[in-house]
């Protein structure tokens, strides 16, 4: 499904803008599925999977804007299954976005409550439901963060160590947007497999660093056991920020939108409001603080979201107009 490997890009006018560190780009935004993003290199694993367990139907879930649950929808259809979604929102929330994307797919939408945090028990009662129909149905986790979907990951940090030693660019530092940890749990368990010398640093996008930070070493050694490696990853591998959260999850704030227009004013890219906005936050702001070494290199992985821009239309309006 996904186009790979995706670009690794000189990002030169942010970089000087910022006063160094030198500044890549990981465009996984641009791996050419459905809009793109990190939920499609996870996918390709995971329909996988669901195709080897004989399944008709996939079930998964996120909030109404969720680039996974299009991703999925996306995927399902193209290997002839049937997608239905489980999402987090207003009833009346507007077809815009990534639901509209979900809608033009064809996908089942059912929409339970914003702050329903736990929507398995409700996939497992739609799967059972499936199962009596006769047909065959394979839950898809939040974000697709376990262990087969984030072993995706772990490719990528091949990938990008790969481009790396072809540009020759000495890799001192991986920034990314860190949600359900599938991301993050790939990419740890790729390093230390692979004996990466630089460091993983995932920036909230809202979640609280416990209990995430169990969550990603809990994927990375499920990877690990997937692919029968010895390689174990521990809580103090984790680097994970969480004084970016801001006001939570999906909410928009002056300092991201910020992010959005110097990265777009710099470098021609649109990053997303969720995330990789809040990610390029964090970035900006650990640079001012002087987080980096000057000299040193930091890959920043687009994880993509940008179908979300147009759902936050009235948001990021009012922030411009200020
Ligand atoms: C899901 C998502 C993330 C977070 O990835 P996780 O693997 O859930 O931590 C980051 N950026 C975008 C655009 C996403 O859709």
């Amino acid at each position: 499904m996904a186009t790979l490997p995706t670009p690794l890009d000189e990002a030169p006018r942010l970089t000087k803008m910022l006063g160094g560190p030198r500044i890549l780009f990981k465009r996984d935004d641009n791996d050419g599925f459905a809009l793109g993003g990190n939920k499609a290199r996870k996918l390709e694993f995971l329909i996988a999977d669901a195709m080897q367990k004989g399944a008709d139907t996939i079930i998964t879930t996120g909030g109404v804007q969720s680039n996974h649950a299009r991703i999925t929808a996306a995927a399902a259809k193209r290997y002839g299954m049937r997608p239905i979604l489980v999402l987090r929102g207003d009833s009346s929330a507007e077809y815009d976005g990534n639901l509209l994307l979900d809608k033009l797919f064809g996908a089942e939408i059912r929409i339970v409550a914003p702050d329903m945090r736990d929507t398995m028990p409700i996939m497992q009662d739609i799967a059972e439901e499936m199962r009596d129909g006769g047909r065959e149905p394979y839950i898809i986790p939040s974000g697709g963060s376990n262990p087969v979907g984030a072993i995706a990951y772990s490719n990528a940090m091949l990938e990008i160590i790969s481009q790396a030693v072809e540009m020759s660019v000495k890799v001192d530092h991986v920034v990314f947007a860190s949600g359900s940890g599938g991301t993050q749990g790939g990419l740890l368990f790729g390093a230390k497999a692979l004996n990466f010398q630089g460091r993983i640093l995932g920036i909230s996008d809202g979640a609280s660093r416990d209990p995430l930070a169990s969550k990603i070493v809990e994927i990375a050694n499920g990877c690990a056991r997937l692919i029968d490696s010895h390689v174990l990853v521990s809580l103090k591998d984790v680097d994970f920020l969480d004084q970016y959260a801001g006001k939570g999850y999906g909410i928009l704030q002056k300092e991201v939108v910020d992010a959005i227009m110097t990265v777009a004013g710099t470098e021609g890219i649109l990053l997303d409001p969720v995330y990789t906005g809040k990610a390029m936050w964090g970035l900006m702001d650990l640079i001012h603080q002087g987080y980096f070494e000057k000299d040193e290199t930091v890959v920043f992985i687009h994880t993509g979201g940008t179908p979300a821009l147009f759902a936050y239309r009235k948001e990021l309006v009012s922030f411009l107009g200020s």
